[in-house]
C-alpha cells in the first residue's frame, strides 16, 4: 500500500466497522469526507536571505462533539491524503474516549531536520498567522505531532496571540509547562500506551514482567513508552529510527539511549546492540512489537514474518488492510491506534480544561486521571471484543466511538 491510498485504509475501517456495528449508512456517508480541507502557501525569508514558499494544511474532520482537534505533523511526506485520514482517526479517538472534542489533522511539508532554529520559528509562526482564522479554542485546536514539539507550539501560541491580540492560551495545547502547557502532556502518549499494555496483560491473566519487546520509533512517543514498558519489568530488546535498527538481546539500558537520542536527536552512532535490516527486527522472536514511528509501516506479506503474539499501535495507521487480515489469522493481538496513542489527546484535553479556567494541575493528578480514563475505556473495548470473536480491538474500539459520535448525530438532526 502506498502514501496515496491512506485515506483508503480509514475509509476500509469505517466501512467494516458500519458493517459490524450495524450502524446508520447515512451517518457513514456523513463521516466519509472532512468538512474543510484547508490548505495555505506561506512565504519565509531564509537565513541565507532568499524567500522561500511553504505548504500547509489543516483538515478539520468532524465537530459534531466539539471543536476539531489534531496534532500538526513537520514532514517533506506530508500531503492532503495524509492528513485527511489522520484527521477521520482524530474524531473516532476522541469519541471513543468521550471527550468534547472532534477531529483534525495538519502539518506543513518540509523536513524540520534541514533548517535552523531561527527558520524553524519563523516558519512555525507564519504557519500560525496564515491559518489563524480558522483556529481557535471554540474551532479548531492543533498540538505536536511527528516533527514538531512543545517549543513549536509556544511559537504559534505566540503568533495567534499576537494577530488576535488575546492573553488567552487555549488555543495550542502541548505547549511547554512554562507556556500554559500540562504537567505530563510530553510522557502521556507513552503512558497511554503503558496503561494499554498493562490491561492488555492483566484481561488475559498473562504476567508482562520479562517478556521482551521491540520498538520502532523512539521520538516524543516512542521513547517514553519504552521506558514505561521497561517500568513495568520488561524488556526493550530491539530499537529502531530512521537512522536503523539495533538489536541487544539482553535489553538495552533504557535511560542510557534516550539521553543520547535526546543529546544526539537518532539512534545510529550508539555504543550497545548489533545493527538490523527492517525485515530482521520485524522477524525477531519477542512477545510484543511497538510501533511508533509512521504509517503504513507493517504492510502485506510483510506481517507473515512476524513472531510476536502483540502488536501496540503508537503511531497512526502503521498496519495495511492485508496486513491486519494476515496478522488476524495468525492470532497476534492488536492494540488499534485511535486506543493505545489516545493518551496524548485526553492530556490535551486537560491542559485546554486547564487553561480556560486558568487553574493547574499536578503531575500525580493528571496522571491519576489519565490512568482512570484508559483504563475505563481499555474495559470497554476489551469487553465488546471478548463478547464476539468477529470483533478484534480495532472493529471494538470503532464500533464504541461510533456509537457515542451517532447520539450527537442525531441530538443535532432533531434541532434543525
Ligand atoms: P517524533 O517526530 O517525535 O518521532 C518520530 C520517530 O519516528 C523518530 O524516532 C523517527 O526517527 C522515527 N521515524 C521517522 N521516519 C521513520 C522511518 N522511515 N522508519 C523508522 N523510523 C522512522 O514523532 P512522535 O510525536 O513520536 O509521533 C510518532 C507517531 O505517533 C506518529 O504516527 C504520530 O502521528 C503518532 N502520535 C503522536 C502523538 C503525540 O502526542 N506526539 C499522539 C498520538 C499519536
Amino acid at each position: 500500500m502506498t502514501d496515496q491510498n491512506l485515506n483508503k485504509l480509514c475509509q476500509n475501517q469505517l466501512k467494516l466497522a458500519g458493517k459490524l456495528g450495524n450502524i446508520d449508512k447515512t451517518f457513514l456517508t456523513f463521516l466519509s469526507e472532512p468538512k474543510n480541507e484547508i490548505i495555505v502557501n506561506f512565504p519565509v525569508v531564509l537565513d541565507d536571505g532568499k524567500l522561500h514558499m511553504f505548504k500547509g494544511y489543516r483538515i478539520q474532520h468532524n465537530n459534531l462533539a466539539g471543536p476539531y482537534k489534531g496534532g500538526l505533523r513537520f514532514d517533506e511526506i506530508c500531503h492532503l491524503d495524509e492528513c485527511k485520514a489522520l484527521a477521520f482517526w482524530m474524531t473516532i479517538k476522541c469519541s471513543l474516549q468521550k471527550l468534547p472534542l472532534g477531529g483534525a489533522k495538519g502539518g506543513i511539508k518540509f523536513n524540520p531536520r534541514n533548517f535552523s532554529k531561527n527558520e524553524l520559528k519563523k516558519i512555525s509562526k507564519e504557519y500560525s498567522r496564515a491559518l489563524f482564522r480558522f483556529i481557535g479554542s471554540d474551532i479548531d485546536i492543533p498540538a505536536p505531532d511527528v516533527g514538531s514539539n512543545s517549543q513549536i507550539m509556544d511559537w504559534m501560541t505566540a503568533a495567534y496571540q499576537s494577530v488576535r491580540k488575546t492573553h488567552n492560551n487555549d488555543m495550542y495545547t502541548g505547549k511547554s509547562v512554562g507556556y500554559g502547557g500540562s504537567q505530563g502532556r510530553g510522557e502521556a502518549t507513552g503512558r497511554g500506551m503503558m496503561i494499554c499494555t498493562r490491561e492488555w496483560f492483566k484481561n488475559r491473566g498473562i504476567e508482562c514482567k520479562g517478556k521482551k519487546f521491540v520498538i520502532q520509533g523512539f521520538g516524543k512517543v516512542g521513547s517514553h513508552a519504552a521506558n514505561f514498558l521497561c517500568k513495568l519489568g520488561m524488556i526493550c530488546v530491539g530499537i529502531g529510527d530512521h537512522t536503523g535498527y539495533l538489536y541487544n538481546e539482553k535489553g538495552f539500558d533504557i535511560n542510557m539511549i534516550i539521553n543520547y537520542v535526546k543529546e544526539i536527536g537518532h539512534i545510529k552512532g550508539f555504543s550497545d546492540g548489533i545493527k538490523l535490516t527492517k525485515e530482521k527486527f520485524f522477524s525477531l522472536d519477542v512477545y510484543t512489537i511497538i510501533l511508533a514511528a509512521l504509517e503504513l509501516q507493517i504492510c502485506g506479506d510483510f506481517a507473515k514474518n512476524l513472531k510476536c503474539e502483540l502488536i501496540i499501535e503508537g503511531a497512526n495507521g502503521p498496519i495495511d488492510i492485508e496486513a491486519d487480515k494476515i496478522l488476524s489469522e495468525k492470532n497476534i493481538s492488536v492494540i488499534p491506534d485511535v486506543l493505545a496513542n489516545s493518551g496524548g489527546v485526553i492530556v490535551s484535553y486537560y491542559e485546554w480544561l486547564q487553561n480556560r479556567r486558568q487553574e493547574y494541575w499536578d503531575l500525580y493528578e493528571v496522571r491519576n486521571k489519565l490512568d482512570k480514563h484508559m483504563t475505563k475505556t481499555f474495559k470497554k473495548v476489551f469487553k465488546l471484543n471478548q463478547s464476539n470473536e468477529d470483533i478484534d480491538l480495532r472493529m471494538s474500539s470503532y464500533i464504541i466511538a461510533l456509537e457515542n459520535l451517532y447520539n450527537f448525530y442525531q441530538v443535532r438532526k432533531s434541532c434543525i
